[in-house]
């Protein structure tokens, strides 16, 4: 297991101390939130895991900390066994299919809110795209990248020779624009895909690129080379000459 983000929060008692002034009305129960891992940063709704750094806000009365842990970061050792391996599973396969019934609908073009029940798991919040990832700064981000790297879904496009560096981009330019994981592993791997192509196109490109500073060091050294070795065969050329002077006049006998 990695270390956690946030050493101050790993103990309940110190996560427990940080709800001071939480706002009681409608909001999951402190208890449950620091069980969950949770520890309130002081503005609106919003709580941190001590453990992989996530935030989430927006908060309903009914909601499960743990499973919206679980749900929004996936990465998250700390949630995942807390979860155990059962709920864990089908808390993802519930995210999947509330994905795919929300893409379903956005197709459809249809008016009015989402009312369907979830069958898959009635404890779950009928939300999808109520929270996003709070991702204040950059670090913030590439920790949230880094997470993501280390799940299978990436961990196979490694085995398939996708570059770590491309992998990572798609990552990191998903959450930074979309604010949400990709919403299924083909999502990932055309991103990948597409980001090599790009890639692979430049370098090409590159080789006809002409840089006018480096051009020109290139130009300045041919020549000097050439006057180098015109230098060197005029004076050999001269110095034969000479030999041959000297062989004929022979002075010494
Ligand atoms: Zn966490």
């Amino acid at each position: 297991m990695r270390t956690s983000c946030n050493p101050a929060y790993s103990e309940i008692p110190k996560r427990h101390a940080s709800y001071a002034t939480w706002p009681i009305e409608d909001l999951p129960p402190v208890d449950d939130l620091v069980r969950a891992g949770f520890f309130y940063t002081g503005t609106k709704s919003i709580v941190t895991c001590f453990y992989c750094n996530g935030s989430l806000q927006n908060w309903g009365p009914n909601d499960n900390p743990m499973i919206e842990h679980a749900r929004w970061f996936p990465h998250c050792a700390y949630a995942r066994q807390l979860c155990g391996d059962e709920l864990y599973r089908k808390i993802q396969e519930s995210k999947r299919a509330q994905q795919e019934r929300a893409r379903a609908n956005e197709s459809k073009d249809r008016a009015g809110p989402n009312d369907v029940p979830n069958t898959n798991a009635p404890s779950l919040p009928r939300t999808t795209n109520r929270r996003q990832l709070l991702i204040p700064d950059e670090s913030t981000l590439s920790k949230l990248v880094a997470a993501r790297l280390d799940l299978p879904i990436s961990q196979r496009l490694l085995d398939q020779n996708f570059k770590l560096s491309i992998i990572r981009q798609c990552w990191t330019d998903q959450l930074r624009i979309k604010r949400d994981d990709f919403e299924s592993e083909c999502d990932l791997y055309i991103a990948c895909l597409v980001l090599r192509k790009q890639t692979e196109h430049i370098d090409v490109m590159k080789e006809n690129i002409v840089i006018p500073s480096v051009k020109m060091k290139q130009i300045r050294e041919q020549k000097a080379r050439m006057r180098e070795q015109t230098f060197i065969v005029s004076k050999s050329s001269r110095f034969s000459e000479n030999s041959v002077n000297v062989t004929c006049r022979s002075p010494l006998q």
